[in-house]
Formats: structure tokens, sequence, C-alpha cells
């Protein structure tokens, strides 16, 4: 059965005429979904039973089992979810001082192989679908299922809502081999009649693949680009990133200028630095040279490396390196480590629960 999340407000008012209701019922209906995060049919009073009868025995409206749930001392909060067909998937929401973000993941498993990265250590399963990659943040909203008087506030409709304000597409799988799934997603949760997220704070991951960011700065949406760098050679690349393989730098870098070009948004270059690997001076000062090669002043993300105990890879000292950086005039983060007393590093809770 289609999950009704998955469809626009286009596609909702067709399916809803072809069963011989009024067009303003599709507002109604694509409301309760999105702008109440509606996770029942009951839920929705304003349409009539009879409906929502209709609805139930041709749709399906599913809602994440929250499996696992870790709370940090920082107010980090990690989710395993479980969807319909068991696959599991992780989310991680963040306490900044502009608001909250969430972390959430495009696929089940991964394929691309990045060397640092638990994700793709247990493989690659299967695309999230559009209406899954909703529900990852309203269910995120709703504070999950445990959530106390969940039951007498759905029945009301009334859930009680943590509005998430920006969004980052950075967890398991990569976003891009998810190509159409990631942008009706995006389409649907920027909907005026909808959830009306806010898609200038929404960004993008990718490890580099590079039609599908020519293809993606074609489609109109004010978002932002990361792209996992890494490192700052081809060879060294190559080692830690297996799609490092399929495009060079210089394709993957012109590529991020040419998405820049066209939409105006200042694109992020993501490092994580990595000990003895990729946190050299002369690292630095070939990173400083690619940054300045392009334009649209991308900004470099420090990200100190989480440890993996199956990598042995450590993380180098980020200060330092952003030192180096800023001398050459380079625009430098570092990223924030939240979550570190649980397990922050993407994929590793359900890494954790699959092996269990
Ligand atoms: S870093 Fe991203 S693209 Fe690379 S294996 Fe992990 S999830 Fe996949």
């Amino acid at each position: 059965m289609t999950d009704l999340r998955s469809l626009s407000m286009d596609a909702l008012a067709e399916a809803l005429g072809l069963l011989g209701e009024p067009k303003y019922r599709a507002s109604q209906l694509f409301s309760w979904i999105h702008e109440k995060r509606a996770s029942s049919f009951e839920e929705m009073t304003n349409l009539p039973k009879s409906l929502r009868a209709k609805l139930a025995e041709r749709f399906s409206l599913y809602v994440p089992v929250l499996v696992r749930k870790q709370v940090s001392k920082d107010g980090t909060r990690k989710y395993l979810w479980e969807m319909e067909d068991g696959a599991l998937v992780e989310t991680v929401r963040m306490r900044y001082s502009y608001g909250d973000t969430a972390c959430i993941s495009s696929q089940v498993g991964c394929k691309m192989g990045c060397a640092f990265c638990a994700s793709g250590m247990s493989g690659f399963e299967r695309n999230l679908t559009v209406s899954e990659l909703l529900e990852e943040v309203y269910s995120m909203e709703r504070g999950g299922r445990e959530c106390e008087d969940e039951e007498a506030s759905g029945a009301l409709g009334l859930h009680n809502i943590e509005t998430l304000s920006h969004i980052v597409v950075m967890g398991m799988g990569e976003p891009l081999e998810n190509y159409e799934n990631l942008v009706s997603f995006i389409r649907i949760l920027g909907d005026g009649k909808g959830r009306d997220f806010s898609l200038r704070n929404i960004t993008v991951s990718t490890c580099g693949l590079v039609p599908e960011i020519y293809r993606l700065s074609e489609e109109g949406l004010p978002i932002t680009l990361a792209l996992s760098l890494h490192a700052p050679t081809d060879a060294k690349r190559q080692e830690l990133m297996p799609v490092a393989k399929r495009y060079s730098l210089r394709e993957t870098l012109q590529a991020v200028e040419a998405y820049y070009l066209k939409t105006g948004r200042r694109c992020t270059l993501e490092y994580a630095l990595i000990k003895d690997v990729n946190d050299s001076a002369e690292d630095a000062r070939e990173l400083s040279g690619l940054v300045k090669s392009i334009q649209g002043s991308p900004h470099v993300n420090l990200i100190p490396v989480n440890p993996v105990a199956e990598s042995g890879f450590l993380s180098g000292d980020a200060r330092s390196f952003q030192l180096k950086l800023e001398k050459n005039g380079i625009n430098v983060t570092i990223r924030k480590e939240l979550g570190r007393d649980i397990d922050s590093a993407c994929g590793q809770l359900r890494r954790r629960m699959i092996s269990e």
C-alpha cells in the first residue's frame, strides 16, 4: 500500500479526486499529515469517518517504532527506529543555541565503503522511502512512541511536538544514491501547506557523486551542499574513500563550484581529521590550495574523527590544523562534539543492535 506521507499535495488531490472527494479534503489531509504530524487516521477528526475508513483501506501511515534511545549529558538524543520491514535506522537530535538540528539517514546501510565510517561496515540493504525520510523527522518531533500521554494527545491530534529547526542528511547512507526520494522528501517537507520547513536550513552531505551534484544544482532548491572531502590529494582520498577512484578531486570540486554558481549557496567541505593520515602541515597547505582554487569561498568543517574500533583511526589535533588553515586565509570551523558519552558515531548504535 502507498504510504500517504509520500504523496505531494498535487498527488494527494488526485488520489482523493479518484475517491470522489472534493479538493479541499486534500488540504485538510495534507495538513493533518505534515503540519500536525498525525500518526493515525483516527486523529483526523474533521474528516468524515467514512473517508477515514476508505483511506485506511487503501493507504498506509506507518510510524517507526522507537527501539532504543540514548540521551547525552549535553542534551543530544540518539534514536534507533524500526521500519515496517524490520530495517533499523538511526537519527540524532542535537541542541544548539539557534535551535535543534536533526541528523537523519538516507539509506539502510551504505555501499560507499569509506574507511573511517561505521555505517558502511554492515553493508547496504536498501534506500529509505520518501515517507520513511519524512518520518525520521516527524517521529523525532513527536518524541517517539515512548511519550506517556501519546494515546490521549494523539486522539485529539495534538502531539507534543518539539520542532526541529535544521536538518542535516549526514547519517547512514549516501543521500545522492537515493536521489529521487531525497528530492521528493525535501519538496514535501518545504511545502507551505504542510510542514513548511525552511529549505535554507537543510544540508545534504555527499561523498562526491559528481553527476548527481550537477543534477541537484538544477532542482531550484535553496539547500546547502556539503562535500565529504577528507583528503587534499587524489592518492590519499582514494585510500579513505573508494568513490575517489570514480571521480577525481578536480572534477568533484568543479561540481561543487558549479553548485555554488547555480544556487548561490556557499558549500561546506567536510574534513574528518585523522591522526598521521591527513593532519600534517603539508596536508593543511594542500587543502588550502584546493579551497582557494574554486569560487564560492567554501567553508571547511573539521571533524575530529569518531573512534570506531574496526578502523583503528585516532583523531588529529583539530585546533592546530585549524590555525594552519586560518593562516592561509581559509574559513574554517571545528565541528562541536556533541553526544561524546553515547554512541555518537554514525552507525554505531545500529551496528551494536545488529550484533547483539
Ligand atoms: S561516510 Fe557516508 S558515504 Fe561514506 S560509508 Fe559512511 S555513510 Fe556511506
